[in-house]
């Protein structure tokens, strides 16, 4: 017999149905046993004379029964499937659920991030879970869909690659082929995505893990996810409104509600003036009860600052006093490219940056980008680099420059942040299946750990403390 889903018994009134799902809860009544059986579509009342008291809630079952109309009076009313519920003919217990180290019926908030994470698998069978997760499929799925609408080409980049250098330290990897030296993982798909514009793909799109060796805070670890996108041949005005259809799309398949389809344009000087801040939240005390987002533009954002001491990867980046602000791959705006070129006015240079700005949080951020070795060879002499440390930094990309790279410009949008506020959460961590915990630990499997030491051998590695 075939799988009947919870949702599907409404229709099968009178027939026998066969159901799989978990033990939602159980009562004994004596003779009579009540079980809520859980499926992804939903619960159902199941009812067991003189059978099933042997199970314990979360156990995992099948049943075999009738889909019989319940009596007026005891109808449900909180569920679904309210008015029905399953004679139950038979049942196996498929997998018995022993005691549950943390509830599952609860929203979760009260229970320690730790063990939490340390069962995340039973954590995330909890209700608001289970939405979340979900809602997130569906904003990727529209996201999806209004990018392929555009002829839009998904493309996965390397995870294994070269620094890419862009305001974090990097994760690395020992190399077994080569001795002593290693790979690193990618801050962002920055570079190749500006490769795939001189590959002529022209319109690229990647729902891209992107992995930052920064001080983990409360509510993030070290990964991270981003909707990355890149086009040739484009103004600023081009990317801003691709991801504006594109995410009002994918919010408006959530059913959230959104303060303007057309997002406002605020020059950084504005922003500051205005509000402050380069992160402002445009609501009313209203919108902001009814979980409204509301989407702003910022740019004109300054190309260089000077270099934080305290910043660990900003000190390291620069070797004049000057880093970046954003990105060091963007061009500056076009009244502003002969300073740039000469290394001139540095504090007053502008980019093409612009950042999209949600409900007062930073959600993504891209620019036009350097597609000529001039520009971004000035880039790099403004932070101090010596031309063998610039050749050594991005001489693969003056290479491809000389090779027939378009102008592009792009962006990448924060998955992990844009769920958060979509689903009116307050940590990202809330967002992810697996996340880390505040201090950098994995969620259920214990990692980092300690290595064989053959495998250290192997790789030339010895640990010194
Ligand atoms: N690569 C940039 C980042 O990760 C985003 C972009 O400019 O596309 O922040």
């Amino acid at each position: 017999m075939k799988r009947t889903l919870v949702n599907e018994t409404l229709l099968k009134i009178g027939e026998e149905v066969k159901l799989y799902g978990w033990v939602d809860t159980k009562r004994d009544h004596g003779k009579i046993t009540f079980v809520d059986l859980r499926d992804f579509t939903g619960k159902i009342q199941c009812v067991g004379q003189d059978k099933m008291s042997e199970l314990t809630t979360e156990s995992v079952v099948e049943v075999m029964g009738i889909v019989r109309k319940r009596p007026q009076n005891l109808i449900n009313p909180n569920i679904d499937t309210g008015t029905i519920e399953v004679e139950v003919g038979s049942y196996k217990l498929l997998n018995k659920c022993g005691e549950l180290p943390i509830p599952v019926d609860s929203t979760g908030y009260e229970i320690k991030e730790e063990l939490r994470f340390k069962y995340r698998y039973l954590d995330l069978r909890r209700e608001r879970m289970q939405k979340i997760i979900r809602l997130r499929s569906k904003f990727i799925e529209g996201i999806r869909k209004s990018l392929f609408k555009k002829d839009f080409v998904e493309v996965e980049t390397p995870i294994l690659t070269k620094s890419t250098r862009e305001g974090a330290r990097d994760f690395i990897v020992p190399s077994r082929h080569f001795p002593g030296k290693f790979y690193a993982l990618p801050q962002s798909p920055q570079q190749y995505k500006q490769l795939l514009m001189t590959a002529g793909f022209e319109r690229y799109f990647q729902i891209a893990k992107c992995v930052r060796d920064e001080d983990t805070r409360s509510d993030r670890g070290y990964e991270f996810t981003q909707l990355d996108l890149e086009m040739s041949f484009v103004s600023e005005e081009d990317v801003m409104h691709v991801v504006e259809e594109a995410v009002v799309s994918a919010v408006e398949s959530l059913s959230a509600k959104i303060k303007s389809k057309k997002f406002q344009v605020f020059s950084y000087k504005e922003a500051l003036e205005k509000y402050g801040s380069e992160k402002f939240d445009l609501r009313t005390d209203k919108e902001k009860e009814d979980g409204v987002l509301a989407f702003v533009w910022v740019n004109r954002f300054p190309f260089f600052k000077k270099v934080d001491v305290k910043d660990a990867a900003e000190v390291e980046d620069s070797k004049s006093g000057y880093t970046f602000t954003h990105n060091p791959f963007s061009r500056p705006i076009d009244e502003h490219l002969p300073w740039h070129l000469k290394g001139e006015h540095i504090e007053e240079i502008l980019t093409t940056q612009y950042d999209l700005v949600c409900n007062g949080y930073e959600v993504g951020g891209g620019s036009l980008r350097a597609y000529t070795e001039d520009v971004l060879r000035s880039t790099y002499k403004i932070m101090g680099y010596s031309e063998g440390e610039i050749l050594g930094s991005v001489g693969h990309m003056f290479e491809a420059f000389k090779l027939g790279t378009p102008p592009h410009g792009g962006i990448a949008l924060g998955l992990d942040r844009l769920v958060m506020l979509a689903s009116n959460e307050e940590s990202l961590k809330e967002t992810i299946a697996f996340p880390m915990t505040g201090n950098g630990k994995t969620s259920v499997m214990d990692a980092p750990s300690d290595v064989d030491p053959k495998l250290l051998s192997e790789l030339g590695l010895s640990i010194s403390s």
